[in-house]
């Protein structure tokens, strides 16, 4: 999963994206408000970290802009300690979420995790779609009761279409979600992985629309 840290504060920016990334996102950082928008309107992300303190156009301004614009990307809004107003403003302009600093990163990734789960209609921590567990906690998939080991981009390949299940999603769209900037891109990566996910659990689990993309069926209920 791809996500966007809006942060100005160096150290704690650094932090962000630390900890991000070692909780399995893909984490993009900018450091004002007119980067973040810019970011946003290019950019495919699952969620948003956003500073309200910002140069240049204050998070308030970008979350209102976003919203405006009629994307429901869910947003985690920080606030300094003692600024129970701003949370107020950030809540009501369409913040989804917030943590006041100093916070702990596992429980960023956690609300994380929650916000994205929400935005896909999904109420149980896990995805599950017939046989087919996957827990974005603990990075564990199961396949008929049983644990399969997936490498890190496999497990955000297979993420991507279990939270979009009957909706073909596209090269491009699977590849957004499992690089951020600067990251080295290998080819046929998705192939790649869909090859793998494919072996690993079973062919007809993913399917291939051609000249399209890939998609992974709802699971019928007996
Ligand atoms: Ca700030």
């Amino acid at each position: 999963m791809r996500v966007l840290a809006v942060e100005d504060d160096a150290l704690l920016g650094d932090a962000i994206q630390a900890g991000l990334k070692q909780a399995g996102f893909a984490v993009d950082w900018v450091k004002d408000g007119v980067a973040a928008q810019h970011a946003l309107e290019t950019e495919p992300y699952a969620a948003v970290v956003l500073d309200l303190g910002l140069p240049r156009l204050s998070g308030l301004d970008v979350l209102q802009r976003l919203r405006a614009r009629r994307d429901a990307t869910p947003v985690l809004i920080l606030t300094a300690r003692d600024t129970v107003e701003d949370r107020i403003k950030g809540l009501d302009a369409g913040a989804d979420d917030y943590l006041v600093k100093p916070f702990d990163m596992g429980e960023l990734a956690a609300r994380l995790r929650a916000l994205v789960r929400r935005a896909s209609g999904e109420a149980a921590p896990a995805l599950c779609n017939g046989a087919l567990a996957l827990d974005p906690a603990s990075h564990r998939v199961t396949y008929q009761g049983l644990s399969v080991e997936l490498s890190a981009k496999e497990f955000a390949v297979l993420q991507a279409l279990m939270l979009n299940l009957d909706y073909v999603l596209t090269r491009a769209q699977i590849e957004a979600q499992l690089y951020a900037w600067g990251d080295e891109i290998e080819s046929n990566t998705v192939e790649v992985h869909i090859h793998h996910l494919r072996r690993k659990l079973a062919p007809e689990l993913i399917q291939t629309v051609r000249g399209v993309g890939y998609l992974m069926p709802r699971a019928q209920a007996d």
